[in-house]
């Protein structure tokens, strides 16, 4: 179960995301003094009634029962980070969005005759790698030029939207596996410990790496 929510509030000092035991949270500043904040725990809150067609609806989560159980959640141990805390308390129902996260599984293909898959149709994540929204532009950016290419000629759609497929497949299979990889080992309630050790590890690698060679943010072609 994941939360995710928009709130005026004071500013957060930086970006930060915290991995506890079972959950997760996140703060990122954001325009006009405002915070963006995220929580997401494990929770039985908008699940499928017994029998329901979990392939034609998805039960919605109320709001304000999700606001009370991640209060509940985030204030039962006293090593939370304030500016988590502070975010929950501020929040209100009406500036929150409570979903439960879904994912698909991996697809055979993306078009069938003249029906192509974009987005979360084709490769819904867990929101923890935060690309489902940009693999989604990278689908329509993709499929718009490859359909440019056909320069409105029918015969070559065809082989247009293969080539489409054959570009967006890999990262439709790759992408979601890893998702839900990071997700689990977020929101792991065993070998926290071993976990926290070795991302502190890897940050440190991080961090001593960029120092001696520098970093480079990768820019689109
Ligand atoms: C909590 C959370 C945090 C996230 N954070 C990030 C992030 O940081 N970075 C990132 O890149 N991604 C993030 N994502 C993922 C991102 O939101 C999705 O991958 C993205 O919205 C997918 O876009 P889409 O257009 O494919 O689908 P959607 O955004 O779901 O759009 C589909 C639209 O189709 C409409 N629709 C559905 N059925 C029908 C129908 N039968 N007829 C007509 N319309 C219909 C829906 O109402 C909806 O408006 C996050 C997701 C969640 C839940």
């Amino acid at each position: 179960m994941a939360r995710a929510a928009r709130a005026a509030r004071p500013t957060a000092p930086r970006r930060r995301e915290y991995w506890g035991h079972g959950d997760l949270a996140g703060v990122v500043p954001a325009p006009g003094g405002r915070t963006y904040w995220f929580t997401s725990h494990a929770s039985d809150l908008g699940s499928w009634a017994d029998g329901e067609d979990r392939w034609r609806s998805s039960p919605a989560v109320d709001v304000t029962e999700a606001l009370e159980e991640t209060r509940r959640v985030f204030s039962a141990r006293p090593d939370r980070a304030p500016e988590v805390l502070d975010a929950l308390a501020g929040a209100t129902p009406e500036s929150t969005l409570a979903q439960r996260i879904l994912e698909a599984p991996p697809l055979p293909r993306l078009v069938h005759g003249r029906a192509v898959l974009v987005g979360d149709a084709a490769h819904a994540m867990t929101p923890n790698l935060g690309r489902g929204a940009c693999e989604a532009m990278a689908d329509a950016h993709v499929l718009a030029r490859e359909l440019g290419r056909t320069e409105g000629d029918p015969a070559r759609l065809g082989p247009a939207l293969a080539r489409y497929e054959a570009r967006r497949l890999p990262a439709a299979w790759a992408l979601p596996p890893v998702s839900h990889l990071l997700m689990r080992t977020a929101l792991a309630r065993r070998g926290r410990r071993a976990r926290d050790a070795t991302l502190r590890g890897v940050g440190r690698l991080v961090g001593l790496v960029s120092l001696t060679r520098g970093c480079a943010t990768p820019s689109p072609s």
